[in-house]
C-alpha cells in the first residue's frame, strides 16, 4: 500500500469521529448577515487549525475577521492556499426545515444543517484531510496555507483589500476552493474560472411631470422612446453587443478549452425542453457551454416607465429607466467595460443619465496550468471517476482576488451534491460526498507534493 491508500483507510476507520466533529462545528451558528456567532466560530475554527499543528490567527478586518493558518513552509515544496468561508446564510424560513438548521441530522444518507454544503462541510473536509495525512508522516506533502473568510455570504466586501494588504503572507503557488456543487450530472469537476459581472442603470427624463398624450404628444420629448432607441444601439438582433470596444479585450478560446467545452456541452434540444421554449437566444448556432463559459452578455434586468394598469391611460410619461447587467469574460474588467458603456451612452443619447453599479471582475486559470494534471489525477484517484473540466462558471465569484491580485492560478474543486439546497431550507450534504471530499483533499495535497 502506498501512503494514500493508508490515508484512505485511516479516513474510513475514523468516520464516526469525523462526523461527530463536523456536527460540533455545524451546531454553532455563524451568520454574517447579522453577526450571530461570528466571533465565537472564528475562535473555534482557529482552534481546530491550531490543533492540526498549523500556526493559526484571527485577522481583524473592517468587517468580520478572516482566519488564517499556515503549516511550516519548506522552500523546495509547492505551496497551496486553501480558501473557504466559515460564515453561513441565515436559516430563514425556519418553519420550512424538517429538522432544526443548527441541529445536524442524518437522514436519507445526507447530513442536514445550515452551512453543511456552503461551506463548513467542504472546508472541514480539507482540514480532516490534513489530519489524515499527518497521521502517516511528520510533514505535509506540500506547504499549506488556509484562509477562511467570515463574510462570503454577504459578498466578501473585505476580501480584495485583505488579499492586497497581505500578499506576502498569502503567497502561494495555487489556490484551491472547495465550495458549491459538483456538475449537475453528479460528476466530480474542476473549475478554472468564473464570469465577472457589472451593472448599470439608464434614466431618460422628459418634461417636469407626466403629460396628456393628446395635448403634448408630438411636442414634448418622449423618454420611453429615447430609452428604447438607445437600447437598440447596444445589441443587434443577431445577438452581437454593439457597444464600441465591448469585445476588444476578450481572450480567444484555446484548444484545451474547446475540448473541455465539447465534453460538457448540452444539446440545444435539451435546454429548449427544460426551459419550455422553441428557440434559444441569438446567435443561434453557438453551443450552450460555450455561451456560458466564453461569451459576455448584456441582459436587461428591468425596464420601467409609464402606465401598466388595467385598460388604457393616454399618458406621456416623463421618465423611463432600465437596469442592466453584463456578464464578463477574461480579460474584460468592470472598470473598462463600464467606461465603454458610458462613452456609448454619451455618444448616442447625451442627456440620458448613466448610473454605475460596479461589479466583480472575471477570473480565469489557463487549462495548460502545470497544476491541472495533479488535481485531475487526485480527484480521479480519490473518487474513482474522471472529473469534468469546466473552463468557467456562468455566474460570478470573487476568484479574481487570487488570480489578479495575488497573481496565482485558482481552482475550484467542489464536493457538494447538486441538490445541496445551499441558501435554502434543508441544506444538505450527502455523507459519502463528505468522505469523498476528505479523500480528495488528501489526494490533492499528495499529488501536488509530487510536482515539487
Ligand atoms: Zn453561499
Amino acid at each position: 500500500m502506498n501512503t494514500l491508500d493508508h490515508v484512505y483507510a485511516y479516513i474510513e476507520t475514523h468516520r464516526e469521529d469525523a462526523l461527530a466533529r463536523l456536527f460540533d462545528y455545524l451546531r454553532r451558528p455563524s451568520i454574517s448577515a447579522h453577526g450571530e456567532g461570528i466571533a465565537e466560530v472564528a475562535e473555534y475554527i482557529a482552534g481546530v487549525l491550531g490543533g492540526l499543528g498549523l500556526s493559526a490567527e484571527i485577522c481583524p478586518t473592517e468587517g468580520w475577521p478572516m482566519v488564517f493558518a499556515a503549516s511550516e513552509q519548506i522552500p523546495s515544496r509547492p505551496t497551496v492556499l486553501l480558501y473557504g468561508h466559515y460564515d453561513v446564510q441565515p436559516p430563514d424560513p425556519i418553519d420550512a426545515w424538517v429538522s432544526p438548521p443548527f441541529e445536524p441530522t442524518l437522514r436519507n444518507g445526507r447530513i442536514y444543517a445550515r452551512g453543511v454544503g456552503d461551506n463548513k462541510g467542504q472546508h472541514f473536509a480539507q482540514l480532516l484531510a490534513i489530519e489524515a495525512l499527518l497521521a502517516f508522516q511528520d510533514e505535509l506533502p506540500c506547504n499549506v496555507k488556509v484562509l477562511l473568510e467570515g463574510e462570503e455570504e454577504v459578498g466578501s466586501p473585505h476580501l480584495a483589500p485583505f488579499v492586497s494588504e497581505n500578499k506576502a503572507r498569502l503567497a502561494a503557488d495555487l489556490v484551491i476552493t472547495s465550495d458549491g456543487p459538483v456538475h449537475e450530472s453528479g460528476r466530480a469537476c474542476i473549475m478554472f474560472g468564473v464570469r465577472g459581472v457589472a451593472g448599470f442603470e439608464l434614466r431618460a427624463h422628459g418634461a417636469r411631470s407626466d403629460l396628456h398624450s393628446g395635448n403634448w404628444g408630438g411636442v414634448a420629448p418622449q423618454p420611453v422612446w429615447q430609452l428604447v432607441h438607445l437600447l437598440s444601439t447596444m445589441r443587434s438582433p443577431e445577438g452581437r453587443i454593439t457597444i464600441e470596444g465591448f469585445y476588444d479585450d476578450i481572450e480567444p478560446i484555446g484548444p484545451l478549452e474547446r475540448e473541455a467545452l465539447r465534453r460538457i456541452d448540452v444539446s440545444h434540444a435539451t435546454i429548449k425542453e427544460s426551459l419550455g421554449v422553441d428557440r434559444l437566444d441569438t446567435p443561434a448556432d453557438r453551443g450552450v457551454a460555450e455561451r456560458l463559459c466564453e461569451w459576455p452578455t448584456l441582459t436587461i434586468n428591468g425596464l420601467h416607465a409609464g402606465y401598466g394598469g388595467p385598460g388604457m391611460k393616454t399618458v406621456l410619461p416623463c421618465v423611463a429607466s432600465v437596469k442592466c447587467d453584463m456578464r464578463l469574460v477574461e480579460r474584460q474588467t468592470v472598470e473598462r467595460v463600464l467606461e465603454r458603456v458610458e462613452a456609448h451612452v454619451r455618444r448616442h443619447a447625451p442627456d440620458v443619465e448613466f448610473i454605475r453599479y460596479g461589479g466583480m471582475d472575471p477570473s480565469r486559470t489557463p487549462m495548460e496550468s502545470p497544476y491541472t494534471e495533479p488535481l485531475r489525477a487526485a480527484v480521479h484517484h480519490a473518487q474513482g471517476e474522471e472529473p469534468l473540466l469546466i473552463p468557467a462558471l456562468g455566474g460570478s465569484l470573487p476568484d479574481y482576488v487570487f488570480t489578479k491580485i495575488l497573481g496565482v492560478p485558482a481552482f475550484t474543486v467542489p464536493y457538494a451534491n447538486p441538490d445541496e439546497a445551499n441558501h435554502a431550507p434543508n441544506e444538505n450534504l450527502e455523507i459519502e460526498r463528505f468522505f469523498a471530499g476528505i479523500r480528495t483533499g488528501a489526494a490533492m495535497l499528495w499529488h501536488l507534493g509530487q510536482t515539487g
